[in-house]
């Protein structure tokens, strides 16, 4: 990074400050003793996700908020806890190495998530996905979590209608 001031190329940091998924850092330029400021932030290379009819598209966090939000319908799943587990699910799409994920992979990601989030949410989610014929599809879903006390962990829920 040049000086915007004399174009020198070297500088020293004089401060970092994180924000968000970026760091700010203050500069000085080693020849003219100009201050200025860089913003820092990681580039995230996702993959393209292949739709069921073979088309591509570019990752949408989006997406993933709203095919959620579809299965938290009415349950006590605020819109933070959809926004974070979408982040999550980004996140480990984002750290395949392959160049390609299928929708149905992404799905299956956001129901690994769903799972510890709303458990009702949990099936819708993966009545859609995966398809539940009756009721030894719907068991083999919930046997790893019978018996276990729920997440527990949304209890503020806002309660926000739709
Ligand atoms: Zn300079």
């Amino acid at each position: 990074m040049n000086c915007p001031a004399c174009q020198h190329p070297e500088s020293k940091v004089l401060e970092t400050r994180a924000t968000g998924d970026a760091l700010k850092r203050r500069r000085q330029c080693l020849q003219c003793n100009h201050r200025f400021t860089t913003h820092e932030r990681v580039e995230r290379k996702l993959p393209l996700v292949v739709k069921r009819e073979g088309r591509r598209e570019p990752f949408d966090h989006d997406k993933v908020v709203e095919g959620v939000r579809l299965a938290c319908r009415k349950r006590p799943v605020d819109a933070r806890t959809i926004d974070e587990l979408a982040s999550r699910v980004e996140v480990k799409v984002s750290l395949s190495v392959a160049p390609e994920v299928t929708s149905a992979e992404i799905g299956e990601l956001v129901l690994a998530e769903l799972a510890a989030v709303d458990i009702v949410a949990y099936v819708r989610f993966a009545s859609v996905l995966r398809g539940i014929e009756g009721p030894d599809d719907l068991l083999q879903l919930l046997r790893p979590y019978l018996g276990a006390a729920g997440p527990g962990g949304v209890v503020d829920g806002g309660g926000q209608g739709d």
